[in-house]
């Protein structure tokens, strides 16, 4: 199969057992791979209502077809699994080099289910896998675990693992690979804490077969060539992720102090300037890659001093902003903790921010924050709470829980500022101040999240993305129904760049009709851009079924309160609430084909999605 290495690895972790098949043709046609064929297994294997840190949880690990060919960024993979963080369908996507190996490994993806006695960690070298004992590293973070096994198995090994975040199930734990990439989000990290799985290590030489390789070749190098060329590459190669930091808090949109304001008052000291005057050292690409946005980063002395990769945008927003702190320092040091125990930066840094907003308002006490003064601003205390959720010691307990369960637990209208949706914690952009952003965090399959739709390029950053006919927003802070469009449409492409391998930054620069070539060159037919459309929204219905089978209603798609009830108090949004929800809602349900009572994808639409065998199961 071009495009493919035509083999699936099993592993069932309570057998200890391995096992491999041949990858189905019907499922590539359907899906491709990536987070949209692990989205059709996890659907036909887990159970409903299975427990997401049990047995039956699957932990999904899947390559696209153009995962480790020379398209430009290709250096991607997913992991899917039901989230323990929101019960629902769970997905993280990672770059660098990890991805590529396995498929030179010899497969396209692992499938890993059940719970190991003891820990162990997978060893996938050239067509042949085992499970060894991993108690002589169980207990080390994500850089020692990295470094031992790379000792062992050697340079041309790559490693995903779990630092002591995973080991631990913080419900946030991520997975990381080469040491600072992060399958980040849903707790992926917990779920293979939870089978006693620390680490898998890929290794091998194998040679990916595109379908027309001349022509592949062509689109390839053409992409590239557009990519190397584009505007994108020189912000985002120059100023990292936090390319947009200024322009987020010029908008009034920069989350501060747990979403008390949009504005914060010193971008100068954390933004992409900040970075290369004080603690840069390098810039670094992932795979097949253009552009290097990477931060190589050195803070050289002081009590913050570290040495890593970062911080990305969303980590200063989150670590930093969100928590009232702009030392960049501090902030770099916490990022850096966060890769070296295996903690999404996101979810971390928000339910920091969140419990200190309950301390602020004297919901919680000294007496239950193991005597921390939990200020906004307080850069050793945030540090001090990274340590603490990791090792879930003492209130760390609680925080590695997130804000949604905190909030439960605690009450005392909490809800009203626990600042997540469905459970997952939001990114550092305000829909107060880009309204459709809220559209985008409410229908997200994983929960409040931004690169779903990355509807925040065109919002907030203005940077059009090329991959949709039309991705303007006209003026954000106007609810346009007509808009949902381009939400439903992002979703579309994107979860075709999930499914491929693809990064989604090369949406800013490619239209579908320069990817389509290398899609349909690597897998050898046809493939034009209505199937790109329609498998898009073929993967997207699948995940949003796969929740609805888990109980997701219409009334999960909605904001924090804060958003919908609370004017921002200044700034260029100041006034601002997002008011038209539900009228945006039923805009995106109709674009859709969904039912507007229910949001359930209708019968009929499935049916047009080839999707009839899952109908049963929701209906
Ligand atoms: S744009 Fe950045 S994140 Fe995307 S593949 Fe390139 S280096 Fe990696």
């Amino acid at each position: 199969m071009f495009g493919y290495m035509g083999k699936i690895l099993r592993v069932d972790l309570s057998e200890s057992s391995i096992s491999e098949e041949t990858l189905s043709e019907d499922m590539c046609k359907m899906f491709l791979g990536g987070s949209g064929m692990a989205t059709k297994y996890l659907f036909d294997e887990v159970p409903k209502g299975a427990d997401p840190l049990g047995t039956d949880n699957e932990l999904i690990f899947m390559t696209g077809p153009l995962t480790g060919t020379i398209a430009p960024s290709s250096g991607r993979f997913s992991v899917v699994a039901k989230s323990p963080l929101t019960g629902l369908w769970g997905h993280a996507n990672s770059g660098g080099f990890w991805g590529p190996k396995l498929k030179r490994s010899g497969f396209d993806g692992i499938i890993i289910r059940g719970i190991s006695a003891k820990p162990k960690y997978l060893v996938v070298d050239n067509g042949s896998a085992e499970l060894r004992d991993a108690e002589g590293i169980w207990g080390e973070s994500v850089f020692e675990t990295t470094k031992l096994l790379r000792q062992k198995f050697g340079k041309n090994s790559n490693v995903a693992c779990i630092g002591i975040g995973g080991e631990k199930q913080v419900r946030y734990a991520a997975i990381m690979n080469e040491n600072h990439r992060a399958l980040g989000r849903c707790g992926m990290g917990a779920v293979m804490g939870s089978k006693f799985l620390k680490a898998i290590v890929v290794k091998g030489g194998q040679k990916i077969q595109t379908g027309n390789k001349d022509a592949f070749d062509k689109a390839a190098k053409e992409a590239y060539a557009l990519v190397d060329e584009s505007l994108l590459k020189i912000t985002l190669e120059v100023y990292g992720t936090n390319m947009g930091l200024d322009l987020t808090n010029i908008r009034g949109g920069l989350p501060t102090r747990n979403w008390q304001t949009g504005v914060f008052p010193n971008t100068d000291a954390i933004n992409g300037p900040a970075i290369i005057e004080k603690i840069l050292t390098g810039r670094k690409a992932c795979f097949a890659c253009p552009i290097k946005c990477g931060r190589l980063s050195d803070v050289k002395e002081g009590p913050y001093a570290c040495e890593g990769e970062g911080p990305e945008y969303e980590s200063v927003g989150t670590l930093g902003t969100m928590c009232g702190i702009g030392n960049l320092e501090a902030i770099t040091k916490a990022h850096i903790l966060c890769n070296e125990y295996g903690l999404d930066t996101i979810s971390a840094g928000s339910t920091i921010a969140f419990v200190m907003e309950c301390y602020e308002k004297g919901i919680i006490t000294k007496s239950e924050t193991d005597g921390l003064d939990l200020k906004f601003g307080d850069a050793d205390v945030m540090i001090e709470l990274v340590h603490k959720i990791a090792k879930r010691e003492g209130i760390g307990d609680l925080l590695a829980e997130g804000t949604k369960r905190i909030s439960e637990k605690i009450g005392k209208g909490t809800e009203k500022f626990a600042m997540h949706v469905k459970g997952l914690e939001l990114p550092a952009y305000d829909p107060r101040s880009a309204k459709i952003c809220g559209l985008a965090y409410v229908t997200a399959n994983r929960g409040g999240d931004h690169i779903t739709a990355y509807v925040e390029g065109p919002a907030i950053l203005d940077i059009p993305f090329m991959i949709i006919e039309k991705s303007t927003i006209e003026d954000p802070l106007i609810e346009n129904p007509e808009e949902a469009e381009v939400v439903k449409d992002m979703e579309d492409a994107f979860a075709i760049f999930d499914a491929v391998g693809l990064c989604k930054f090369m949406g800013v620069a490619l239209t579908a009709e320069e990817v389509t070539p290398m899609i349909a060159n690597a897998i050898g037919r046809d493939f034009d851009v209505d199937e790109f459309k329609k498998t898009g929204e073929r993967v997207y219905n699948i995940a949003r079924a796969f929740n609805v089978r888990e109980g997701l209603t219409k009334a999960d798609d909605t904001l924090p309160k804060r958003l919908l009830e609370e004017p921002m108090p200044e700034g260029e949004a100041k006034g601002h609430v997002v008011e038209k929800l539900d009228q945006m809602l039923d805009a995106y349900y109709e674009f859709r084909g969904w039912d507007k009572g229910t949001g359930k994808p209708t019968p009929e639409r499935l049916k047009e999605l080839g999707l009839d065998d899952i109908i049963d199961k929701i209906y």
